[in-house]
């Protein structure tokens, strides 16, 4: 069986936002973005004005 693809820049501001969803390939795990016009936003994002926090986080 495969192992998971590590998920990138777990320091990154997209893994506590709503906006954020994750698309898995065999080898990769990209951030894709719903809130801004660049659907791949470069990694890590650690100040974002469209940032919604998920419920729970302590952001
Ligand atoms: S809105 Fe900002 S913080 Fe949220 S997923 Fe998009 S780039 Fe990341």
């Amino acid at each position: 069986m495969a192992k998971e693809p590590a998920i990138p820049f777990p320091e990154s501001l997209c893994h506590r936002c709503e906006a954020a969803r994750q698309v898995k390939t065999a080898a990769s795990v990209f951030i894709l973005c719903s809130a801004l016009p660049d659907k791949y936003p470069r990694q890590p994002v650690v100040r974002c004005a469209a940032f919604q926090a998920k419920p729970g986080s302590d952001v």
